[in-house]
């Protein structure tokens, strides 16, 4: 792998593609800036070598050209804090301002750029476009895993620019390196616990596991699908019944590979999709009608705790029931404290996909587990066997 550690940026000018995807609120002011803080030691690397320091990336989806609430000058003054020294603007990415801005910078400095995603050009993966950002510096790095399965112009394009000196960033060699873990080599028992709304968009990681996994748990809105594949009675559960016959398969392939895979046998049922419904336990596979399970039942906690206990490496995606809601929190919160028991224990355990991350970060756990990805659909393409354009672009040469 190509890391940052390889080069050494003294007098260099670095052009880092970072995740400032941040979320912020009506006043400009970022209400989470963990993507900010991950990547300082990317950049504090480069300026202690000596080197400076450009930032490109993207904020939102900005329609046509340039829109203020879009801008990334509303994040200078917290980047200047995170850094501990001023950080310069420059108010487009490309053009004469942002050229001037790069020409004059001198070690120990940091210039950001406006969004990219204010050229059309970004996304289509424009070729010239991504000519001018390279113009900017001398060597390229990406440290942006959560855009790394898209070729933008930013992402990979602009890596063939510099064919002697490009590198990943910290996040990104963090983040192969993490998933690599669980995906060969694996140390065994090997569970990986899958959850979330739909089964549609979870079938490739569920194939592309049942190759490795010893053990596959089932959660989630998904386990209805699987639950009416057997002759389960549901309710008014969700359930894609386009997908039926998938998880028959699924069911059947994982038995002729030996893999066990747990469906839970009870749920926490509602009369409504709210936190004031009526509720009460129920086996899964015997719901009335006008009720659906929004949670996994005490049974099936205990059951899938004791599998994840003993497990050696572990993979996490998608919520066990409706977290986002406290009377349907508590199969998803019993998870993320059986596997931070396991990573106690000497257990690997990669925590991935939009909402088990916002889940283990809910309960204050995300510290006490090996790895949070950073990055939703990337993790998952890597995962599927993909190969990202953004990681290809750095590795060949
Ligand atoms: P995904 O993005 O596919 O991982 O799905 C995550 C979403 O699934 C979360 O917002 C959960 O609230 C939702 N979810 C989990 N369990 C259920 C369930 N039993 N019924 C409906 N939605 C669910």
């Amino acid at each position: 792998m190509k890391t940052i550690d390889s080069i050494d940026f003294s007098g260099k000018r670095a052009l880092i593609r970072v995740d400032f995807n941040v979320p912020l609120n009506d006043q400009f002011q970022i209400t989470d800036d963990n993507r900010m803080r991950a990547a300082v030691p990317t950049i504090e690397k480069i300026l202690s070598d000596g080197g400076s320091v450009i930032l490109m990336s993207h904020l939102g989806r900005p329609k046509e050209g340039p829109e203020e609430k879009f801008s990334l000058k509303h994040l200078n003054g917290h980047l200047s804090k995170l850094l501990n020294r001023d950080v310069l603007f420059a108010g487009d990415c490309i053009g004469d301002e942002a050229r001037e801005m790069a020409g004059k910078l001198e070690p120990g400095q940091v210039l950001l750029l406006e969004n990219l995603r204010f050229y059309k050009e970004e996304t289509k993966g424009d070729e010239a476009f991504a000519k001018k950002l390279a113009e900017l510096a001398d060597v390229y790095v990406n440290d942006a895993f959560g855009t790394a399965h898209r070729a933008h112009a930013s992402t990979t394009i602009v890596a063939k620019f510099f064919p002697e000196a490009k590198c990943f960033g910290y996040i990104m060699s963090n983040e192969l390196a993490s998933i690599d873990k669980v995906l060969s080599d694996t140390k065994k028992p090997y569970v990986a616990i899958i959850g979330g709304a739909k089964v549609s968009s979870k079938i490739d990681i569920i194939e592309n596991l049942l190759d490795k996994a010893d053990e596959l748990i089932i959660g989630g809105g998904m386990m209805f699908t699987f639950i009416k594949a057997q002759g389960g009675k549901i309710g008014n559960s969700m359930c894609e019944d386009d997908y039926l016959e998938t998880a028959r398969q699924i069911m059947s392939a994982a038995k002729a590979r030996g893999i066990r895979i747990h469906i839970p046998a009870d749920a926490i049922i509602a009369d409504s999709f709210s936190n004031d419904a009526n509720t009460r336990e129920s086996s899964a596979d015997n719901i009335p009608n006008e009720w659906l399970g929004l949670d996994i039942g005490k049974n099936s906690i205990k059951k899938f705790g004791d599998v994840i206990e003993n497990a050696k490496t572990i993979l996490w995606n998608g919520p066990m029931g409706v977290f986002e809601m406290s009377k349907f929190e508590e199969g998803t919160r019993s998870i993320a404290e059986a596997i931070v028991k396991a990573t106690r224990n000497g257990a690997f355990s990669l925590i991935g996909g939009g909402d088990s991350v916002a889940a283990i970060n809910q309960f204050g756990l995300q510290d006490q587990v090996s790895y949070v990805s950073t990055g939703g659909g990337a993790l998952l393409e890597y995962m599927e066997g993909k190969i990202l354009p953004g990681v290809k672009a750095i590795e060949e040469s």
